[in-house]
């Protein structure tokens, strides 16, 4: 389908009788108890009447500020007609998991951020309805119709099914090339999965899409890790091409005294104990962590540590801070997720540095004490951050370390030779279309990033995968 074929002569003036408006969300009572998405599905004509808001800008600059390039004014041409299935078709053209990035993709700094209607008109919410158009469709029974692509003689295997992997072999099994997922979970997804919490991505829609892998033919391997089930070099001998999407894992530590004391959490730990025990999974890796009636202080301002300050009010903590070194401004999570924990009852304190934690005689944490930071205005007009020379002592329960994750490749990669930049990421880079320094072998998401989106985690995978095309001289 050309998508030139879909434009059809639209209103050009609807935003300005109708707003942007956001679904419902459910109330908060419900949502401080509740592991579920918290927003209510939004109704086709109000899905349909919320698409026609867009301008059809001659430059869609979400389209350019989406790192998919997704072909966002031309699905939203064909939703406001409630041409669904045909908006869905087209999403998949450029993206592997619609569905997803309309639910965690940080909007409100990529694709609506560049919305020419986000200057004081609101923006089109592009997200919701990329949402809504997949989800209808899947529930519909659409699936890719991949039924006129001649197989090709190849197989290609992919290390983790994260978004990464996900996007690459997405890409290959619409170009004919079978792929074979190994991933060392039991459920695909990476940390779609084994890190989001339900509130913000129910598991289910994870589940829904690994039936539609398989059934365009793509195989997965779950609770196999490579390195130690089977040997990379076999995967290299007995496949056509290796794409690795294995991610970042090692928690950057606070470097805090008191670290190792009891009631002192990892956040990735604290959070996939707590979707292994709502999804009842046996999963031993990951105890649960109960923090009902506890004090919480959650340190970090990042995505991650906003699913660990709302995971913990939904669990019953008596009261939940999260403490974060710089200000509200400078947080490097999404706004809309920020806004989500304040609905919810989370306290910020801001400017406030960790530097030691207490414990008592038995090695439990009782209390956290805070550097707090003043911000002095450089002649430059950076902002450098300097201890004001005052401290605050907060008593706790327990603490939760949210700063980031560092690359961390395995050692049997590391003795292939495989090239890594000096923060331990692989080097892939796009304009090499993520081939690694060794033959056959391609790699892309946070591993080659680091810590990074979803969005941006597929968008690797596929170019690596488009790259396999061209090296394996299929085209399409
Ligand atoms: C708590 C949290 C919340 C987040 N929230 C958001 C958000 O709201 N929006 C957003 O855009 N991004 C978010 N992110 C970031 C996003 O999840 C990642 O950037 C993205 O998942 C990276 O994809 P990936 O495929 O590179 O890696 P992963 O998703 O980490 O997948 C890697 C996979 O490789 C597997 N693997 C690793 N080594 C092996 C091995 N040796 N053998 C077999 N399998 C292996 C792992 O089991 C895993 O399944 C969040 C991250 C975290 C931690
Ligand atoms: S993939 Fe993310 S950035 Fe791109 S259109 Fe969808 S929600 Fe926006």
């Amino acid at each position: 389908m050309g998508i030139d074929e879909n434009k059809k002569a639209r209103p050009l003036f609807e935003f300005v009788d109708v707003g942007r408006e956001e679904p419902e969300k459910h109330s908060i009572e419900s949502r401080q108890i509740e592991f579920k998405e918290i927003y209510q599905p939004l109704e086709q004509p109000r899905i349909k009447q919320q698409a026609s808001r867009c301008l059809d800008c001659g430059n869609p600059y979400c389209q350019w500020k989406c790192p998919l390039h997704n072909y966002i004014p031309d699905w939203l041409n064909l939703a406001s007609e409630g041409q669904f299935i045909q908006a869905a078709e087209l999403a998949h053209q450029t993206n592997s998991l619609p569905e997803v990035c309309g639910r965690v993709c940080p909007q409100d700094r990529l694709c609506e951020q560049a919305c020419t209607l986000n200057t004081g008109f609101g923006a089109v919410t592009i997200g919701q309805i990329e949402k809504f158009v997949t989800d209808n469709a899947l529930a519909q029974g659409w699936r890719p119709d991949l039924s006129h692509i001649p197989e090709q003689p190849y197989r290609v295997a992919i290390v983790g099914a994260g978004p990464a992997g996900l996007g690459c072999a997405d890409v290959l099994a619409r170009s004919g090339i079978r792929s074979v997922v190994f991933d060392r979970q039991p459920e695909i997804g990476g940390l779609l999965t084994f890190g989001i919490p339900e509130f913000k991505l129910e598991k289910e829609v994870i589940q829904k899409r690994r039936e539609v892998f398989e059934s365009m033919g793509v195989e997965f391997r779950l609770n196999t890790l490579v390195g130690r089930d089977v040997t990379f070099e076999q995967l290299r001998s007995e496949y056509d091409a290796v794409f690795l999407g294995m991610g970042t894992y090692q928690a950057v530590a606070g470097g805090i005294e008191g670290e190792r004391g009891k009631g002192v959490y990892k956040a990735l730990d604290y959070l996939i104990g707590n979707t292994v025990k709502q999804q009842e999974w046996d999963y031993k890796e990951y105890p649960f962590i109960d923090l009902k009636d506890k004090k919480v202080v959650v340190l970090g301002g990042g995505d991650t540590a906003m699913d660990c300050v709302r995971t913990a009010i939904r669990q019953g903590a008596k009261q939940v801070i999260c403490a974060y070194r710089r200000d509200e401004e400078a947080m490097p999570g999404s706004r809309r997720e920020f806004n989500h924990a304040i609905e919810e009852g989370v306290e910020f304190q801001w400017y406030r540095q960790a530097q030691h934690i207490d414990l008592d005689g038995n090695g439990k944490v009782k209390a956290i004490e805070f550097d707090i930071k003043e911000p002095i205005s450089q002649a430059d007009g950076t902002v450098k951050l300097e201890s004001s020379g005052r401290s605050e002592v907060i008593d706790t329960d327990a603490v939760i370390v949210a700063y980031g994750f560092k690359a961390n490749p395995p050692q049997w990669l590391q003795d292939l030779g495989i090239e890594l930049d000096n923060q331990s990421r692989v080097v892939a880079t796009e304009t090499n279309a993520y081939r690694t320094n060794l033959d056959k072998v391609y790699a892309g998401g946070d591993m080659v990033r680091g810590a990074d989106l979803v969005v941006t985690a597929i968008a690797d995978g596929r170019k690596a995968a488009q790259a396999i095309c061209e090296d394996l001289e299929v085209f399409v």
